[in-house]
């Protein structure tokens, strides 16, 4: 540790000298309350918080706050005692649009200014101090320090081409447990069967905080795995800072954007999900605010020469139809939800810094029209899809917002069902078909490589709504995907694939079968545990799920992070709603419960929980990953989610002997 003084401190002792004033509280150096990328160098722990891979960009931003009366007239940063040399138009003074609070909590004083450098990298490997200093417009000086580390990569192995993550949204080791008891059966103690995500040969365990939480909400648990950084809740790709606007934060550059960058990489995204939702979005698009849905879609498609975006399916059509109606109705005339609310403009330094498209709020945008102008196809059902072939690029639209769940698509093709009509989306495709697809298209022009993200996200939602057998079904689904990847990668050995979650939802557990009796009497004397729950046994269709998954002794789930519900012990016939369905009041879905709480009331018995609200929550549980192909190696252990990124780099860029 060096003891040096400053030479700006002792300049100002000199002035201070010199003028025979006296330093007081009323003329108190200006305040930096905050300093981007977050840092503690301070730490005891050396636990460097920031890092980067070798060139990755990311923003420098600092809050400096001036004595009363006084405003901030210059700044700069340095790198290890270098100034840095802002070159024109990457550099911004916001003194407008801040938060009413400091991130200490304090109001924020006038005059109180956000100075940032965008788009800042560095190729040199080891941990870097970071400096600001802002000038007062009474001469004075403040300067504050923090570090980042460059994670260097080793060269001289066989790189990694293509990068294949599947993400089970809030897939905890219960619902791999689930999914494989019920569709492969276990006798004698032995599972009869593995999943595809279990036959693979290396796996590790991942601690999923996010920046400000032990528990993690969708936004930064995959942000975190394709930047490198820990990020606020409900925030991806950026860093938190202290402006109102959602869309101005300092970024960081994600995988896809790094990769397409410096290797010509492309980009695919593939969702269950409402494709503004936060997993998907956490590839590519940069907001502090997770539900801004106009501006994120919009994103997808105005950066696209930043991401490589090359495939994008799942739900979410209403963010994508233009809003003809009165702007200020809740519900557009033909399901858009698109508002100018939700939209964004970016500031000058961040377009000139990055490279980024303005943006402008339209909400009366035909975003679908313009993919198709920018040389997408378009398809809206399964049968679309498949008639679509190869095309170069792709966008697959199946429903207004979330995708149906399987439980109910297989239900539907099957003839056993009409949830999917009620939601008005007959023929959605099941995710596997979807990853099937996404690989292909990519496949096509393939001389780079690609980035494709896969995510079986309603896994998560059901296990918010404690609806066992949908969420156990989902992870079958999305375990079809993963054996996709598999032998996707079986063909292309240059390709590694990841399969993991981005946190555990619900403290879902197994906790043993009902009394084989049909059906079984809605109350905690149902459960037969330990011996009693002997070994459920459900029948597999063709199809490649259970025929019914009410079968005498089937298997039951407790939760321990759950609200209250009623409970039957029985698979529901309907879906709980979502809300963030268009229509829900007009179509026949109106009909289905709307929260567990109401969902069984009259015929189950009361479940009581330990968390306010209708839903179950996310824990912070430590999460199973598995890795496959090129680089797999990499993921044995027990590591931090940001870990993830540095190993993806290193599979990518330097390789594995
Ligand atoms: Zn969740």
């Amino acid at each position: 540790m060096k003891h040096s003084i400053p030479t700006h401190l002792l300049r100002r002792v000199a002035l201070a000298l010199t003028l025979g004033t006296m330093v007081t509280a009323s003329s108190a150096a200006p305040m930096i309350s905050r300093l981007t990328p977050p840092s503690n160098p301070t730490s005891a722990e050396a636990v460097t918080l920031a890092r980067f891979l070798p060139g990755q960009r990311f923003d420098l931003q600092a809050t400096v706050s001036p004595d009363a009366g006084a405003s901030i007239v210059g700044f700069s940063f340095a790198v290890d005692g270098v100034r840095l040399k802002p070159a024109p138009n990457v550099t911004s003074l916001i003194t407008s649009g801040l938060n009413p609070k400091l991130s200490d909590g304090s109001a924020t004083p006038p005059n109180t200014a956000v100075v940032s450098l965008r788009g800042y990298s560095s190729a040199v490997p080891g941990v870097h101090q970071l400096q600001v200093t802002a000038l007062q417009s009474d001469g004075q000086e403040v300067t504050r320090s923090g570090n980042f580390e460059v994670v260097g990569i080793t060269r001289g192995g066989k790189v990694a081409k293509n990068i294949i993550l599947l993400l089970g949204d809030g897939m905890g080791a219960a619902h791999r447990t689930a999914a494989r008891i019920m569709v492969k059966g276990y006798a004698q103690g032995k599972a009869q069967g593995r999943l595809a995500m279990d036959t693979f040969p290396y796996t590790g365990m991942v601690m999923t905080a996010s920046l400000n939480s032990i528990v993690t909400d969708s936004a930064p648990g995959m942000a975190n795995y394709v930047n490198g950084n820990k990020a606020n809740n409900n925030e991806e790709g950026v860093f938190p800072d202290d402006t109102i606007d959602a869309f101005d934060n300092p970024r960081i550059e994600y995988l896809a954007e790094y990769l397409h960058r410096l290797k010509g990489k492309t980009l695919g995204i593939v969702t269950s999900a409402d494709v503004f939702d936060a997993t998907p979005a956490a590839n590519a698009v940069h907001t502090s605010n997770r539900g801004n849905g106009t501006g994120i879609v919009d994103q997808y498609l105005d950066d696209r020469q930043l991401t490589g975006l090359t495939v994008l399916m799942g739900g979410g059509r209403k963010w994508f139809l233009p809003n003809l109606s009165d702007k200020t109705s809740p519900q557009a005339i033909n399901g858009s939800q698109r508002r100018a609310s939700s939209d964004y403009i970016l500031p000058a330094d961040l377009v000139a810094g990055w490279g980024a498209a303005p943006g402008a709020k339209d909400p009366g945008r035909d975003l679908i029209a313009d993919f198709t102008a920018a040389g997408y196809a378009y398809v809206s059902d399964k049968t679309g899809m498949d008639a679509a072939g190869t095309p170069d690029k792709l966008l697959g639209l199946f429903s207004y917002s979330n995708m149906n769940v399987a439980f109910d698509k297989i239900n539907k093709r099957r003839g056993m069902s009409t949830v999917v009509d009620d939601f008005g989306f007959p023929d959605q495709p099941m995710l596997d078909e979807m990853a099937d697809k996404a690989l292909k298209v990519l496949s096509k022009n393939n001389r780079n490589g690609f980035y494709l993200m896969i995510e079986g996200a309603s896994i998560d939602k059901q296990a918010h709504l404690m609806d066992s057998d949908r969420w156990i079904e989902e992870t079958i689904e999305f375990d079809r995907a993963v054996k996709v990847a598999q032998d996707f990668a079986a063909k292309h050995p240059d390709t590694l694939v990841i399969v993991t979650a981005d946190h555990e939802c619900a403290g879902a557990a197994i906790i043993g079968a009902a009394a084989a009796v049909m059906p079984p009497s809605p109350s905690a004397a149902t459960v037969a545990t330990y011996e009693a729950a002997r070994f459920p046994q459900y029948s597999i269709a063709a199809d490649g799920y259970p025929r019914t998954t009410d079968v005498p002794g089937r298997m039951l789930i407790g939760y321990g992070a759950n609200a209250d519900r009623y409970e039957t012990w029985l698979s529901s016939d309907q879906p709980t709603q979502d809300s963030q369905q268009p229509f829900i009041a007009s179509l026949p879905l109106s009909n289905h419960p709307r929260t567990p709480q109401l969902r069984n009331a009259a015929s189950g018995y009361l479940v009581t929980g330990q968390v306010p609200g209708t839903n179950a929550v996310h824990t912070a549980t430590d999460i199973p990953l598995s890795a496959m192909g090129r680089g797999a190696a990499l993921f044995t252990g027990t590591y931090d989610n940001t870990d993830v990124f540095f190993k993806i780099g290193q599979a990518v860029l330097g390789g594995v002997r």
